[in-house]
């Protein structure tokens, strides 16, 4: 069994422009010459071209460059510790002696 999802849909929305009758402000059919409203010549006005629903691509993360803070916190880490038992022993040898 196929089928779920349709790939490549032929019934994309394409936005069709209309005329707007410059002089009521009707809307018209794109092909129309005259509005239907007040029945103005309106064939000359200029239509845009039709705009597809263009799809907007993702954003693409950019890959982050690899951090050293936390190796670094770490590291400050240890050498602090590390500080701390070397005056810890060097007090001790000194109340000893
Ligand atoms: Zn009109």
């Amino acid at each position: 069994m196929e089928g779920g999802i349709d790939k490549g849909n032929p019934s994309e929305q394409v936005r069709i422009p209309h005329k707007f009758c410059p002089y009521c402000g009707a809307k018209n059919e794109p092909r129309v010459d005259n509005c239907a409203n007040c029945g103005k010549d309106i064939s000359w006005i200029e239509i845009p071209e039709p705009v597809p629903t263009l799809e907007t691509p993702p954003y693409k993360p950019e890959p982050l460059p690899p951090q050293r803070e936390p190796l670094s916190r770490r590291a400050l880490a240890i050498a602090l510790s590390i500080v701390v038992v070397i005056l810890a022993v060097l007090l001790v040898v000194l109340l000893l002696t």
